[in-house]
């Protein structure tokens, strides 16, 4: 076991700056405004640097400063542009202890997760994009003999990314690593509860790409993200966030005529058939931590399997044995290696995780464990935590029905296969889902009826580079990750060519 030091404090392996500026054409530069507003770290309840309060002023230089780095940038070749990926992906592994603890100080996760997970997923997606657009081709038509129309892949421009606090470094770089394989030049801003990890980042790789290619303008939603949404000189705005916030981008881009990717909220079912109870074996065992998984990053992921769904047959045994398992997850110290829940995000964040669980509780649920925020105790009183929370319920419910984002877990059961689809269905979301069967035919069948863009069939919560991930229903527009991402980061130029001498 290791507990890292509080950054800033002795033995601690890094210390955050001060103060955070905006990152524009290549050098920090001060808000026009002058004003910065405080970062809170989760963990303690600690301010510990301040970061540069954006505006539109600030979105503007930013965007001049990527069109000025854009046309040398869209030029690089693509082998030259890889190699800086990969040198990116490299130093990112040189500091990964630094920016793992950088990360779950600012954002409240346990760090066994950014070290393990979190980091080198970022690391690798860096590496997997510099790989992919080095294997891309483009295509030729020959129309005849001494006709052809080719096809280019070529750069959109200067694009916009706004990003959430549930996983700030590597929600930054499923959108960074492909925009920038494809040639285009970047203003992203980072959520206000969590910019200070990307700043580090930028710290570290600045040196790697040429000026303006990728701009940082922080702050809050309505003064620095509706700014650059609606900017009239971007290319396209690539959105995480609510679902609520997700129309409004949509809104700004169709002032510009702009093309969106929404990565926005859900409400996964994780669904476990009977035959998951036929033998109390090792398989049993990885279901029942298919079932836990709701409390993975403290349940603020879109992903997150916020409601399971267990066959009757077998759901007392198997519930049973759950919320034995669900009893010993270790909460505590974020930058403690041995825990395995930390820190909600933020304060803010915490109270509505504690208005839902009374809405479960004033809405009919029975609530099963947990129920309460947790009191950790020393320095960690001050800190956001929440104790892993299950109810059941039925799925009108409102905590069946409405994205929480927290450790809370809604439970119901089903009778049949029949029954298990409509309910897993019935929600206005399509992000993930979960399978659990021994049965070829049932996960192929369950994986196919549920509208989710991912389902995960005896397994949950992981995120190759290589896979597509995004929503159906009111969980998104387009793909993020695969190759295919790469679409959304280019556009098609076809060039039509006579090559022959008489007339057309
Ligand atoms: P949010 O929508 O409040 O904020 C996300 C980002 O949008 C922040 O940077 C914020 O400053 C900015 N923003 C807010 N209002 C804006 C506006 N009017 N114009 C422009 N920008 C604005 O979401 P959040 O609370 O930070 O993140 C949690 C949500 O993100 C959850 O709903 C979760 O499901 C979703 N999420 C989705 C995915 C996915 O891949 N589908 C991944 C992570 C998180």
């Amino acid at each position: 076991m290791t507990v890292y030091a509080n950054p800033g404090t002795e033995g601690a392996v890094f210390s955050y700056a001060p103060r955070y500026d905006h990152f524009i054409g290549g050098e920090y530069v001060p808000p026009a405004n002058g004003q910065y507003f405080e970062n809170q770290t989760p963990v303690t309840g600690a301010v510990f640097t301040e970061i540069a309060r954006g505006t539109a002023a600030d979105v503007d230089r930013a965007v001049e400063a990527g069109w000025k780095a854009f046309p040398a940038w869209s030029k690089t070749s693509v082998a030259e542009r890889a190699v800086i990926l990969n040198r990116i992906a490299d130093r990112m592994e040189e500091h990964l202890e630094e920016i793992a603890v950088a990360e779950s100080w600012e954002n409240g996760k346990p760090v066994r997760e950014t070290l393990a997970a979190d980091i080198p997923l970022a690391i690798d997606h860096f590496r997997y994009f510099a790989g992919a657009i080095r294997a891309q081709e483009g295509g030729i038509s020959e129309l005849d003999h001494d006709t052809v129309a080719y096809h280019f892949h070529e750069p959109l421009g200067v694009v916009g990314q706004i990003i959430p606090w549930n996983f700030p470094i590597l929600m930054a770089v499923w959108k960074l690593a492909p925009a920038l394989a494809a040639g285009n030049c970047v203003v992203l801003k980072p959520a206000e509860q969590t910019p200070a990890s990307i700043h580090l980042i930028v710290d570290l790789v600045k040196d790697l790409l040429p000026a303006g290619v990728l701009n940082v303008v922080n702050g809050f939603g309505i003064e620095a993200g509706a700014p650059l949404a609606s900017h009239p000189r971007i290319r396209k705005i690539a959105f995480t966030g609510e679902t609520t916030t997700g129309r409004l981008i949509m809104q700004y881009a169709s002032e510009n005529l702009i093309p969106v990717t929404l990565e926005l909220g859900g409400k996964s079912p994780n669904v476990f058939f009977e035959d998951v109870a036929r033998e109390h074996d090792q398989y049993y065992e990885k279901a029942q931590e298919g079932f836990s998984m709701f409390a993975l990053n403290q349940g603020e992921v879109c992903t997150c399997p916020s409601r399971a769904l267990v066959q009757r047959s077998i759901y007392d045994g198997f519930v049973g044995d759950a919320l034995t398992r669900i009893g010993k997850i270790k909460q505590g110290n974020p930058l403690d290696t041995d825990t395995m829940i930390g820190a909600q995000a933020s304060n803010d964040q915490l109270e509505k995780i504690l208005s839902y669980m009374d809405i479960g509780k004033q809405g009919g649920a029975k609530l099963l464990i947990g129920g309460e925020r947790a009191d950790l105790g020393g320095e960690l009183s001050g800190g956001f935590y929440v104790q892993p929370t299950v109810f059941e319920g039925t799925n009108d419910m409102r905590i069946f029905q409405e994205e929480i984002f927290g450790p809370v877990l809604a439970l119901t059961s089903f009778a049949d296969y029949d029954e298990a689809i409509s309910i897993a269905n019935d929600t206005l979301y399509g992000l993930g889902a979960g399978v659990w069967s021994r049965e070829a035919t049932t996960l192929y069948r369950a994986g196919r009826a549920i509208e989710a863009g991912r389902v995960w069939s005896n397994t949950y919560h992981q995120y190759p580079a290589h896979a597509a991930f995004g929503g159906y229903k009111q969980s998104g527009i387009g793909r993020e990750n695969h190759k295919m991402m790469l679409d959304h980061y280019q556009q098609t130029k076809n060039l039509l060519v006579s090559y022959a001498e008489g007339p057309m």
